[in-house]
């Protein structure tokens, strides 16, 4: 939901540098041996045909129509494919592993890019790897999030067009405002978050986005910080406003938000501002004579 650059290696690249160290496997424990340098080798053309398809379906928006048999690794069943080139190419390996390691630390302040709040602790395979094991090391196809969001998301593959999750290396939303949220009035005051579509979005974004946010949880996830960050000001606010008045307090919040804004704007942070600066009743101190 919060755009990344994309990563600057190829899924080319990437690959070549997870498959390089993994060595053939012996025969053991009744298990038979596994020719892996040369069946990984043989797999190499379909995985870079697979990427370029992924790849080209993400630009188009046309990830739903891709259809996970046609995303198998030839010479392996799907659980050994994603655990040799991922789990020992990518997680054990070197040369993976740094990979790993850049794409991890691509967010800004490890801020998760699918809720904008949680810290990024883990790879998501935006498809997933159990059924399109052939992108399992496609970097455009790999997503640093936090672990809610790796949790909640799991294995979702988007059945249409509107249910397609917000790709954080594809879609830019951020360059207009589409989060607010409401003040409800009570002696504790609260925030009712929301997607408040701009003008310029057609019907399809509004729904991803609105799709996104609702499986999620942002809602929530919003809700309980700003929560707390209401109870942190209160005591100043009413001081402030017995000190100065109402316009101070709606001057002090709305310069709080900007402030916010400024690298944020649909930060939950700002938004949080910006709504209570917005309430005349939160501004002339209305949760003090309920
Ligand atoms: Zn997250």
């Amino acid at each position: 939901m919060w755009p990344l650059d994309p990563p600057a290696v190829t899924a080319d690249d990437c690959y070549t540098a997870c498959a390089g160290s993994i060595r053939d496997k012996s025969a053991k424990n009744g298990q038979p041996a596994r020719a892996y340098r040369t069946l990984l080798a043989t797999a190499a053309a379909g995985i870079s045909a697979a990427s370029q398809r992924f790849e080209a379906a993400a630009c188009e928006g046309s990830l739903p129509g891709l259809m996970a048999e046609d995303f198998k690794v030839t010479g392996f069943d799907d659980a050994e494919a994603y655990t040799v080139i991922y789990g020992q190419g990518m997680v054990q390996n070197r040369a993976g592993r740094d990979i790993y390691d850049m794409l991890m630390a691509a967010p800004a302040y490890r801020r998760c890019p699918f809720c904008g709040h949680g810290i990024v602790r883990q790879l998501d395979h935006y498809l997933p790897k159990a059924s399109y094991p052939a992108l399992c090391v496609t970097p455009l196809n790999l997503i640093p999030v936090c672990k809610d969001c790796n949790e909640i998301k799991k294995s979702f593959v988007a059945t249409s067009i509107e249910s397609l999750l917000i790709h954080p290396y594809y879609d830019r939303i951020d360059d207009v405002r589409w989060l607010n949220a409401r003040v409800q009035h009570a002696t504790e005051p609260t925030l009712e978050f929301f997607v408040e579509p701009p003008g310029t979005w057609d019907q399809i974004i509004t729904e991803r986005v609105e799709h996104h946010f609702e499986r999620f949880e942002l809602g929530r996830v919003f809700g309980t910080q700003a929560n707390r960050l209401v109870s942190d000001i209160l005591y100043g606010v009413k001081n402030l406003l017995w000190a100065a008045g109402s316009d101070a307090v709606h001057a002090y919040l709305l310069g709080e938000a900007e402030t916010r804004f400024e690298s944020r704007i649909n930060g939950w942070e700002g938004v949080t501002f910006a709504a209570l600066a917005g309430d005349d009743w939160f501004c002339e101190g209305g949760f003090t004579r309920i």
